[in-house]
């Protein structure tokens, strides 16, 4: 997919200020400082259209915005910084838990996971809550410069184990590097295929 055009829609801090569900969504979410703002920069080929931030946590607000006239691409606010799973529940806000299991035109949510880091106890809580709550997801491993391909494999190997000790299948996933623009293509390609389903 080509992005002609990405432009910015609104910031809704409730669901009730969101667009009409019309367009379908394509949504962004990880922890604080995950690399959503770059990825979602790199993916449209825009420096700025999401907030690349040194603060961790600053964006609580759902972002929306229009790709091609055509699908609606959503960055929502990053998920914190938890230590234990049962703190790691309380992390998501209930603004996000509201759209991810209430906005009926959400066609995947992408759940962004730092490749750098063995497998975080907050991320594993939050993708088990999206399996047991029939979410339509797909996780894109940022970072992937940062180490050395043996050490990203190492790392993302471990934490699709994590995943297969509670589910049976694995959803789509893409390593991602905003620096390099790695996973550009297929994490855009991906988008087009559900486009045309
Ligand atoms: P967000 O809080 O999830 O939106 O994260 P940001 O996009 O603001 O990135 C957090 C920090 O990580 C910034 O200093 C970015 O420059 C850096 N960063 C993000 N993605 C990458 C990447 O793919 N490679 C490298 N080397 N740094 C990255």
């Amino acid at each position: 997919m080509i992005i002609r055009k990405a432009e910015f829609k609104c910031s809704s801090s409730k669901m009730s200020q969101c667009p009409e569900e019309e367009m379908r969504e394509f949504a962004f979410i990880g922890r604080s400082n995950v690399g959503k703002s770059s990825l979602i920069n790199m993916l449209t080929g825009r420096n700025s259209l999401a907030k690349v931030s040194g603060t961790p946590g600053k964006t609580k607000l759902i972002n929306h915005f229009i790709i091609n006239d055509e699908w609606a691409l959503v960055d929502l606010p990053g998920y914190g910084y938890a230590r234990t799973s049962k703190a790691a529940r309380e992390e998501f806000s209930s603004l996000i838990r509201f759209y991810v299991t209430k906005r009926e035109n959400l066609h995947c949510l992408f759940v962004l996971i730092d490749s750098r880091l063995e497998p975080q106890k907050i991320d594993l809580s939050f993708l088990d809550f999206l399996g047991e709550n029939g979410i339509p997801f797909a996780i894109a491993f940022t970072k992937a410069d940062k180490l050395s391909q043996a050490q990203i494999n190492r790392n993302i190997k471990a934490f699709k184990t994590k995943l297969l000790e509670k589910w049976e299948e694995l959803p789509a996933c893409f390593v991602t590097s905003s620096e390099t623009a790695k996973g550009k293509e297929e994490l855009l390609d991906f988008i087009s295929e559900m486009l045309i389903t």
